[in-house]
């Protein structure tokens, strides 16, 4: 009675699935690898993108304490809170108070209600500032 049946040829084509299978594998695998590199590569373009807005608010904030003698923490326009710009119609600018917006927001609200928004003091249009250089 022979108890050792022959799995010679199943065996085989279990082998050739598998070596399939691990090319497949490797090539899922170098694809993921491109993907993450290319994330990578937009991370760093991210990353420099922060840092250079960081070195700008930063800048700012300096000017901003020589002009009005307030030590300020700068975030975004305290009137739409969207990131101020160095130019154009949300150009940075600053009431004497210290406080930031920008420069179309803090105009007409400033014209309507003749205060800051962030701390209530009183303010005129031209008591609005800009800051150069950014
Ligand atoms: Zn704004
Ligand atoms: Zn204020």
């Amino acid at each position: 009675m022979s108890a050792r049946p022959n799995y010679a040829g199943p065996r085989r084509s279990h082998t050739t699935e598998k070596f399939k299978d691990h090319e497949f594998l490797l090539e899922k695998l170098a694809y993921q690898k491109a993907k993450i590199e290319k994330l990578s590569v937009k991370l760093t373009k991210l990353k420099k993108k922060v840092i250079q807005q960081n070195l700008h608010r930063i800048q700012l904030e300096k000017e901003i304490k020589k002009l009005t003698g307030n030590s300020v923490l700068i975030r975004n326009c305290l009137l739409c809170d969207k990131t101020w710009k160095a130019s154009g119609q949300h150009r940075v600018a600053v009431l004497k108070c210290g406080h930031t917006f920008g420069n179309n927001c803090i105009k007409k609200f400033v014209a309507v209600y003749q205060m800051c928004p962030g701390c209530e003091k009183p303010a005129k249009t031209e008591d609005v500032h800009y800051i150069n250089g950014l």
